[in-house]
């Protein structure tokens, strides 16, 4: 894949009417609408499918996943209360796209993808870009126990139930986004650690997602 870094008139006009796209879908966070237009979602295609690239969907990006639907990347960085200098672990690099919108919002970021291939590419388009998160080759399904605690977890892969370990992961008052369902629909779910062993767990909209694959998933 031939990768182009150009971001003229037409890709800036694109992106802004995607932002204004999402905002009548809903998304309030002037902070998630600000960093969806600013992070340049045609470099994660190739310049053929650039005519695809602030369009609502999700695209393919190889070995069977997906670059995330702009929807679904902004509904859970909303849900994810973003602060500057935030510790967030990303479950599911995928095309580094999410990533991109999670350090434009201000996060430190850790993130971590079990696929090779995509991780290869990934970690060298990001940097590419000026994005610099933490990358992780491996199952996240066991989060990263050497960083934690995190203050925020998302995960971006569908989960059959929420994996213990990665609430064990978690700060007293972080919280993880997750979709948990079965293969075909997932719910996105926010759960809320108030205390060492206490959680606040609501269960939000209907997506759908590739599978969490890994120990403590699929
Ligand atoms: N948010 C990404 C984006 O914007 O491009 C898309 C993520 S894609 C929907 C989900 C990713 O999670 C895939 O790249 C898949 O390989 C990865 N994945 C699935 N199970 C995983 C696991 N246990 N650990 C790490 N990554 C995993």
């Amino acid at each position: 894949m031939a990768y182009k870094f150009i971001d003229k008139y037409r890709e800036k006009g694109a992106r802004k009417r995607l932002v204004e796209l999402l905002m009548k879908k809903g998304i309030e966070d002037e902070h998630v609408l600000y960093a969806i237009g600013k992070v340049p979602r045609h470099y994660f295609f190739d310049e053929t499918f650039w005519n695809q690239a602030y369009k609502d969907i999700a695209f393919p990006i190889g070995e069977g996943q997906t670059i995330s639907q702009p929807y679904t990347v902004a509904y859970q960085s909303e849900l994810l209360h973003v602060k500057r200098g935030d510790k967030v672990l990303e479950i599911g690099t995928g095309s580094g796209y999410q990533t991109c919108v999670l350090l434009e919002l201000g996060a430190d970021v850790y993130t971590i993808e079990r696929q090779e291939k995509i991780y290869e590419r990934t970690i060298q388009v990001l940097p590419y870009m000026g994005y610099k998160p933490h990358f992780y080759l491996g199952d996240g399904s066991r989060g990263i126990e050497t960083h934690a605690p995190y203050d925020k977890i998302i995960v971006t892969a569908g989960a059959p139930t929420v994996p213990e370990v990665l609430l064990k992961q978690l700060k007293v008052g972080g919280l993880l986004v997750i979709p948990v369902g079965n293969e075909q629909e997932q719910k996105m779910v926010t759960i809320l650690k108030v205390g060492e062993n206490d959680y606040e767990k609501v269960v939000l909209d209907t997506f759908r997602f590739v599978p969490l694959v890994g120990d403590k998933a699929w």
